[in-house]
């Protein structure tokens, strides 16, 4: 943000507030992040794994989705899980985050297990979503992302309890 949207002056990079400051009227511009969530469910032995409309290519991967004003975390873990599949979630565990440039978010994950319901896929925003075998994954999220690493535990977790 080179200009300020109050007056139109310079911004300047304030290093104590990690801001950009205007020049002619002081205001503070900091960044803005827009949370989001992203989780892995399992059921015993299998994987919730969506295909996005946004994703070419056939790749699967876990449910994400923005966080709502007035929402908890573990609220819309719960809810962009049940509004995308029909799925029911419970024991919802913080896992990790992991920043996301596009557009500025914060992508917070969560790991939790099925408790009701029959896949409903919501398509205006999903092609296809399915319970797969941990043992035999589709194409799914490249490594060194978030949802490979959810990906990843959910298939430890899943030999751990055999
Ligand atoms: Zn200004």
């Amino acid at each position: 943000m080179r200009f300020c949207p109050q007056c139109g002056g310079r911004n300047h990079l304030n290093h104590n507030q990690l801001a950009m400051q205007c020049q002619d009227c002081r205001t503070l511009h900091y960044p803005r992040i827009f949370p989001c969530i992203i989780v892995a469910v399992r059921k015993g032995q299998q994987i919730l794994l969506a295909q996005h409309n946004r994703h070419a290519g056939g790749m699967y991967t876990v449910i994400a989705g923005f966080l709502e004003v007035g929402e908890t975390l573990e609220t819309c873990v719960a809810r962009e899980v049940e509004e995308e599949t029909g799925i029911k979630v419970g024991n919802i565990r913080y896992f990790g985050s992991q920043p996301w440039a596009f557009p500025s978010s914060m992508m917070m994950a969560f790991l939790a297990d099925y408790e009701s319901g029959e896949i409903k896929p919501d398509y205006t925003e999903l092609k296809d979503a399915q319970w797969f075998d941990t043992k035999e994954l589709p194409l799914v999220a490249p490594e060194g992302t978030i949802a490979r690493a959810l990906i990843h535990a959910t298939v430890d977790a899943a030999s751990a309890e055999k």
